[in-house]
């Protein structure tokens, strides 16, 4: 079943000691993990930053870092002999599970709040046959109901990222960064919604840290949208509001991890606007060439400022987690169109609508 002809890995393989993968666990696999770090000096040099990378979460096959746990929470389920899977989900989750689900052949069931799920998202739930339920409330009441259809058994395993088996894939990312530089960088910057990703990459470089594969780990360095930023007030928000839907949460599920994540890291979780979020999200693709959705966006607009206040030194080696694809919400995207020049089919048409 894991169909490893080649070189490209398969995760539940390649990090096997580290995952809760035993000789009963189907190696379910689409190709996730094993995604780019990219140097983007002109960004870096835009923000500040001398030695800046993306971690390219957005390459994994359903676009988004969701992936890298949902193969081990759906490879999970296939294995305890459930029937189907459900989550809540802001949009990534929802489609990573479909995906993973028909590839396992289980059936999944995704809660969406209502009406503020970008459209790529939407889709891939849709295309990968997905029972798709809308709720009359926001990614927090979702993810309440989906804790007590879970608790009801029945076959119907819950893999939202309060399934450890998320946490244990997601802190694959840590070690392949590893991997890729030699040694942990100085800083990891992420975008924090549920926080369950802020924790994983915490976990990962623990772990590293006591497998010897590196000495040290990253200062963490968390972003939040400013509507929706309980970290920062403390406390959790009622009606969170972003333009970054990936991150429109206001009760994150792993609030302790994450603060333990901040504070054993000497790091820091802060908020940046929407106008910050959507400068950022086109600085990346005409600077980097990396084309992101606009949660991925609130680390480099956040780095920007954590830069010029001093509470970041630029010069150290930084590593961004750009956490999911570009393309899952072509509305928000929409406005980085440009106005279409018209040429007749000649070369001399083409060259007048250049200006040359
Ligand atoms: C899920 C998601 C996040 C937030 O991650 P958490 O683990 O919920 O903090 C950020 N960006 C993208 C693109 C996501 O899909």
């Amino acid at each position: 079943m894991s169909g490893s002809f080649g070189a490209r890995p398969v995760l539940l393989e390649r990090f096997r000691d580290l995952l809760p993968v035993t000789s009963a666990t189907p190696l379910l696999t689409l190709g996730e993990g094993a995604t780019p770090l990219v140097r983007v000096p002109r960004l870096g040099a835009d923000i500040g930053a001398s030695d800046l990378w993306l971690k390219v979460e957005g390459a994994n096959p359903t676009g988004s870092f969701k992936d890298r746990g949902m193969v081990v929470a759906v490879a999970k389920a296939a294995e305890s002999g459930a029937r189907a899977i459900v989550c809540a989900s802001t949009g990534n989750t929802s489609a990573s599970a479909a995906a993973y689900a028909a590839a396992a052949g289980l059936e999944a069931i995704v809660l969406l709040p209502a009406g503020k799920i970008a459209a790529g998202k939407l889709l891939q739930a849709f295309a990968a046959g997905a029972k798709v339920i809308s709720i009359d409330g926001n990614f927090d009441d979702a993810l309440e109901i989906v804790r007590e259809l879970g608790a009801g058994g029945g076959g119907v395993e819950i893999v939202n990222s309060i399934n450890p088996h998320r946490i244990a894939g997601q802190a694959t990312a840590a070690h392949e960064i590893i991997a890729d530089l030699g040694d942990a960088p100085d800083v990891l910057a992420l975008p924090v919604g549920n926080a369950g990703n802020i924790s994983a990459y915490w976990r990962g470089f623990t772990d590293a840290v006591r497998i010897g594969s590196t000495k040290r780990r990253p200062r963490m360095a968390g972003f939040q949208a400013a509507g929706a930023a309980p970290f920062v007030s403390g406390a959790p928000i009622a009606n969170p509001e972003t333009i970054a839907t990936a991150i429109r949460i206001g009760k994150p599920a792993s609030w302790d991890l994450a603060i333990a994540a901040r504070d054993e890291s000497g790091g820091f979780i802060r908020a940046v606007t929407d106008d910050e979020i959507l400068r950022a999200q086109a600085d990346i693709i005409r600077l980097g060439g990396i084309f992101v959705e606009p949660a991925c966006a609130a680390p480099i607009a956040g780095l920007r400022n954590a830069i010029a206040d001093g509470s970041i030194d630029g010069s150290q080696r930084i590593v961004a987690v750009m956490t999911g694809f570009g393309l899952k919400d072509p509305d928000t995207a929409s406005r980085l169109v440009g106005e279409i020049r018209q040429s007749d089919a000649t070369v001399a048409g083409v060259r007048r609508a250049l200006g040359w």
